[in-house]
């Protein structure tokens, strides 16, 4: 079996080694003075030939074309991050009316304020805030909720992403101990004293919540694990919000993928559970860096002092504050390309998250039934927009092969379809993964 597999690996690495030659040239010089992980991410002896990211020249509709010229699939769609697909004119205009104002940092246009007020009415958050990035949205989430709460702890669950803030790169020590454990160099086990980790969907946690209730903040959680779209829990969201509602520990849903893809109102809307604060970023960006954190005034006080009072009377700000900040916060670019994205998935009223919702369940349906009639070990699981490949072992093979017939996902393999992607499209790539 190994010798099979060393031919099939030779196989690929010449073939896409030939027909991605120049990329990676491009790759093998940049190395020297670029440092980026991209290049390295599953990196193994067996597969050096296969680990180097795509470099591309230009990129439209569902497609990128690399510097081979070779014109790919993508369903990697900026990290799902580009929900109508590459070089849309409704956000392009945007951007491009916002450079011929100038995108000055300092005094402020007004778009932040129209954006805060769109994401008030379709999700019904009441006040929002504005960085550039999901990491960045949640490491002010995190703060808000121990500012307001006056407790010390951040509970998260095992095999969420929530970006790349110290405190959130942590694994599980073993099955019975919840504390967080490091596994990054650099990321100090001091900085994790605060983090603790617990099994989402278990009854424990629900009552390690209410036993830990006086040093608990915050439960932070996607309200589907991107990586497990398959663990899809309303129940277990609905005894999360019941709890942190008695034991006043705030609940922060990480919508920083679901947001704007499950539709309007996101997954909190889909699931019909308020969370106190929510992060967003991605779709609502329309390209553009960014991260939103959302949610109750009594959380979001904390960043401005309340936003009830006036000019010209004698009120003033009622909450204590804490300290947020930052040079590219609110910048004017992902302002207007968010404005362009919040009004258009507001005209368009959810359908165009439903009708892409119901194309990737029916792919996913379409291909498992092949998968399960083959007797192939590969499984796709989606949730809204979002799919993902489970495979195991040899199968894993399946995404260098799939890169030989021109389809790109890239390395964290969290796909997603964009309203680019037509039906002709879909139908397209699933005769490549038929074939593959
Ligand atoms: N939260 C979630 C759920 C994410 O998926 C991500 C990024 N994929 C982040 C936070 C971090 O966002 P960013 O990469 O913009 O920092």
């Amino acid at each position: 079996m190994k010798a099979l597999q060393k031919r099939y690996t030779d196989y690929l690495d010449q073939v896409i080694g030939e027909q991605q030659k120049t990329t990676k040239q491009h790759i093998d010089a940049s190395r020297r003075y670029f440092a980026n992980n991209r290049n390295t991410a599953g990196l193994s002896s067996t597969m050096k030939q296969l680990t180097f990211t795509q470099c591309i020249q230009s990129a439209e509709g569902g497609y990128v074309t690399d510097v081979d010229g070779n014109q790919l699939l993508d369903i990697t769609m900026g990290f799902g991050v580009h929900l109508f697909g590459h070089k849309v004119d409704f956000i392009d205009n945007a951007i491009k009316a916002q450079m011929d104002k100038g995108y000055a940092l300092g005094p402020l246009y007004n778009d932040a304020a129209a954006v805060a007020a769109l994401l008030h009415e379709m999700t019904g958050v009441e006040r929002s805030a504005f960085y550039n990035s999901g990491t960045e949205a949640v490491m002010v989430a995190m703060r808000l909720a121990k500012a307001a709460t006056g407790k010390n702890k951040i509970v998260i669950f095992q095999g969420c992403y929530h970006g790349t803030h110290d405190a959130v790169l942590a694994m599980k020590r073993d099955k019975n101990d919840y504390s967080a454990l490091t596994t990054i160099p650099g990321v100090t086990e001091n900085i994790l004293s605060d983090t603790v980790l617990l099994d989402f969907g278990s009854s424990e946690a629900l009552e390690y919540l209410t036993q830990h209730a006086d040093d608990i903040a915050a439960v932070l959680t996607e309200p589907v694990q991107s990586r497990h779209p398959e663990w899809c829990n309303k129940a277990f969201l609905q005894q999360l919000r019941e709890v942190t509602e008695k034991q006043d520990i705030a609940l922060i849903f990480d919508e920083v993928i679901t947001g704007f893809r499950t539709g309007n109102a996101g997954a909190a809307g889909h699931f019909n559970i308020q969370p106190d604060i929510v992060t967003y970023g991605k779709v609502l960006g329309g390209g553009m860096p960014i991260g939103v954190v959302a949610g109750k005034a009594r959380y979001m006080d904390f960043i401005d002092g309340g936003g009830q009072w006036n000019f010209d009377d004698e009120s003033m700000p009622t909450s204590p504050m804490t300290f947020v900040a930052g040079t590219f916060c609110h910048h004017p670019l992902a302002m207007a390309a968010a404005k362009a994205t919040l009004e258009y998935l507001q005209q368009h009223d959810n359908s165009i998250q439903n009708a892409l919702n119901e194309k990737t369940q029916q792919f996913c349906d379409q291909l498992n039934q092949f998968f399960e009639q083959q007797g192939f070990a590969i499984r796709l699981t989606c949730f809204s927009s979002l799919f993902r490949f489970i495979v195991k072992g040899r199968a894993r093979y399946l995404f260098n092969a799939l890169l030989k017939e021109g389809v790109y996902i890239w390395e964290g393999r969290n796909c997603f379809f964009s309203t680019a992607h037509s039906d002709e499209y879909i139908a397209a790539l699933v005769a490549t993964i038929k074939k593959v």
